[in-house]
Formats: C-alpha cells, sequence, structure tokens
C-alpha cells in the first residue's frame, strides 16, 4: 500500500488536489492500483480533473461522480466513471450474453477475469456510442481504457445523478398521464433500440432507466446482444416482460407483452 503511494506521488507531482480526491475514492476500498493508475493518467490527460465518491456499488461495478474541464476556461462538466470489478464469479452468468455475441471471440477469454472484465467495459462503450448516435437518451461515451469507463453523468450541474425510474418521485395531478407518457416513450425506445442499433438491452428494467423532467434515460448496456444473438428474442421478452410489469404496477393500462414485441421487431 506504502509502495503505492509513493508511485502515485512520482506520477502525479504537483496536481496534488487531484491525487488527494483520487484518493477518497481509493479509501472505499475498490480501486486497486491498477484502476487508480488508469485514473491518474486520465487525469493527466484531461479527461477527468477529479473523481469523486460512489454514486453506486454493485456486484459487477462501481460508479464513481468525477468532474472534467474539457475546455481550459469553460465551466466544468460532470461525468460518471464506471469501473469494472475483476471479480471471476460475477461474471459467470454472464456467459450467455457473450456465446452467440460475434463481435467477441466466445470462449477464448474464459478463465482470464481481466480479459473479461476490459471485453464487458468494451462492449458497454460500444454500444452506448450506438444508442447515443440512434438519439436515444443515455449517457455519452467519452473514455475508454481497460476496465475504465468515462462517461456523461446523468444528472445535475451540481453532480448530483438522476434518480432510477424505480425511484422517480412522480407525485404532480397528471402522475397517471405522466406515467402513460413515460411507458409510451419506453416502448419507442425499445423500438428504436432494436430497429435502428440493432440491439436488445437484456437487462432492461426499472433499475436500469434513469428519470429526469419526463424524459427516460437508458443504462447499463455492457450485457446488450446483437438482434441477430442466438437469445436476443428471448432476452428481448424479458425486457419487455419487466418493464411491462412494472408500469401496470403503476397502473398504467398497457399493451399485451405480445402487441409490444411485435411493435418493437416489425
Ligand atoms: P450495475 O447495475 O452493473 O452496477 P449500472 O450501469 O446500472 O451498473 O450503474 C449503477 C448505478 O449507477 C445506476 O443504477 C445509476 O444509479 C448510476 N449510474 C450509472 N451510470 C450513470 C450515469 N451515466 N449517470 C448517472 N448515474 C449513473
Ligand atoms: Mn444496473
Amino acid at each position: 500500500k506504502h509502495a503505492a503511494k509513493i508511485r502515485l506521488d512520482d506520477v502525479k507531482g504537483e496536481q496534488s488536489r487531484e491525487k488527494d480526491k483520487a484518493d477518497r475514492a481509493t479509501s472505499e476500498q475498490v480501486l486497486d492500483q491498477r484502476t487508480r493508475m488508469i485514473l491518474l493518467q486520465m487525469i493527466n490527460r484531461g479527461f477527468v480533473s477529479e473523481v469523486h465518491g460512489a454514486i453506486s456499488t454493485g456486484k459487477e461495478a462501481n460508479v464513481y461522480g468525477a468532474v472534467a474541464y474539457p475546455d481550459l476556461d469553460g465551466p466544468p462538466v460532470q461525468r460518471a466513471i464506471k469501473v469494472y470489478k475483476t471479480a471471476i464469479l460475477s461474471f459467470k452468468d454472464r456467459e450467455r450474453y457473450i456465446t452467440g455475441e460475434h463481435r467477441f471471440k466466445s470462449g477464448a477469454e474464459k478463465g482470464n477475469s481481466r480479459k473479461m472484465v476490459k471485453l464487458w467495459a468494451e462492449k458497454e462503450f460500444r454500444n452506448l456510442r450506438r444508442i447515443h448516435a440512434a438519439g436515444i437518451k443515455c449517457p455519452e461515451p467519452i473514455q475508454l481504457k481497460l476496465h475504465v469507463l468515462v462517461m456523461e453523468l446523468l444528472g445535475d450541474r451540481k453532480g448530483y445523478a438522476y434518480p432510477r425510474l424505480r425511484d422517480a418521485a412522480i407525485s404532480s395531478e397528471d402522475a397517471e398521464e405522466v406515467w402513460r407518457s413515460l411507458y409510451i416513450q419506453l416502448l419507442g425506445i425499445m423500438r428504436r433500440m432494436y430497429q435502428v442499433c440493432k440491439l436488445v438491452h437484456a437487462d432492461l428494467s426499472e433499475y436500469n432507466i434513469l428519470y429526469n423532467d419526463r424524459q427516460l434515460y437508458i443504462i447499463d448496456v455492457s450485457q446488450s446482444v446483437e438482434h441477430d444473438h442466438p437469445r436476443s428474442l428471448e432476452f428481448l421478452r424479458m425486457d419487455i416482460k419487466n418493464t411491462g410489469d412494472f408500469f401496470r404496477r403503476e397502473g398504467v393500462d398497457t399493451l399485451s407483452d405480445r402487441a409490444v414485441f411485435d411493435f418493437v421487431t416489425a
């Protein structure tokens, strides 16, 4: 630990303010030395200038808030950094997404968890690029290095992330109408993702959708698959059922899952 610190000091030199911020995130016990070096490299190259505390600590990844100054004299920009964990166990049940995914040599990387997390981060980065390019609201991907992905923070200017749809406080007088319009918005997103991006999210639920100001934002697309993946339609049915169930619980008079499937794929 001490050795790591000395090396960091050597690398960082006078930029100690940033270093302290990076150290604070490190103190949450999740950033190994390799990850710290990647973050410092990103700081040195200006993709990130401050790394803040964790927005989310999950089984497979942690997400941190960060700030960057893309223009020297411009305003700060809020970013999110997703750091994939190199834990073999959490990637075991992910195999089914990779197998049959022609963008990745299936099997070759099995058993090498460092390569596996790099693959997942890469997959998320590419999927985000495709989804963002299609005009679907999602974090804009900024930078990728091994298992560390920098993206736009979906949140306010102070760095507070938008809530998940699960936690969205929609309590206005027209809540019923808002829920209905969100449901229709999501149908459009699923269809566009399928038809334009040629992707199925494959883990779509109220937990992987953020909400702000009557807008839905799609996140967490590392496991999303190409529409020609052998199990893509199975995953799509699951996405439709999970989100349909959620909106039904919120009182929306939804279409049948079957009708949604036809709408998305037709
Ligand atoms: P996982 O579910 O695998 O841990 P997610 O990509 O779903 O990873 O991210 C975990 C949580 O971090 C999300 O539920 C969301 O609250 C937050 N989050 C992720 N990406 C962003 C982002 N770009 N902007 C704001 N919050 C984010
Ligand atoms: Mn998630």
